[in-house]
């Protein structure tokens, strides 16, 4: 008993948000971008051995503009920092951001003056990937667990949302001070 039944056959019914959030879970385009070694990861990712379009995700858009999934792959130097959070502030909504590799996800092995320790300083992230480097593997599978967050969302998601606190604006991150881990007493 339904509405189903009293529609001819070869019609679906679902809810808008299920339709917009499977259509976003298939064609999510990352940002062309990198910053260091695991940028190699993330390219071989692109690669017909690994085949990212599987997801609908081999589109790396040269504009902010033109994506909505950053893929922070490699360490984020004091430098580049304001300039990616320039870049993320560019990218419409709704957007997400992978941290790829230990270096983007916790500064890695450079714990010194020169290197944010963490991409969350300066943008929110979604999916933290693991190793250095992280092999292709690992960011599909980032990819896929991107794609069940996304599936979960809704529009009250977007109308909710608030920058978390860690997020600074490109003006405030151009001090040194403000990027360094706090120190334990
Ligand atoms: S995690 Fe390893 S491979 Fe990736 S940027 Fe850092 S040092 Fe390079």
């Amino acid at each position: 008993m339904g509405l189903e039944e009293k529609l001819p056959e070869g019609i679906l019914t679902t809810q808008l948000e299920t339709l917009v959030n499977w259509s976003r879970e298939n064609s999510t385009w990352p940002l062309l971008f990198g910053l260091a070694c695991c940028a190699i990861e993330m390219i071989a990712t692109g690669s017909a051995r690994h085949d990212i379009s599987r997801y609908g995700s081999e589109l790396f858009r040269a504009s902010p503009r033109q994506a909505d999934l950053m893929i922070v792959s490699g360490r984020v130097s004091n430098k580049m920092a304001p300039v990616i959070k320039r870049l993320h502030d560019q990218m419409s909504e709704p957007k997400w951001v992978i941290a790829m590799g230990i270096c983007a996800s916790a500064g890695g092995p450079f714990n010194n003056y020169a290197i944010v320790q963490g991409v969350d300083k300066i943008i929110p992230v979604d999916v933290y990937v693991p190793g250095c480097p992280p092999r292709p593997e690992s960011l599909l599978y980032a990819l896929d667990r991107l794609r069940a967050k996304q599936g979960k969302e809704t529009f009250r998601t977007y109308v909710d949302f608030k920058a978390p606190p860690l997020s600074k604006q490109p003006d405030e991150i151009s001090s040194l001070e403000s990027l360094r881990r706090p120190q334990l007493a």
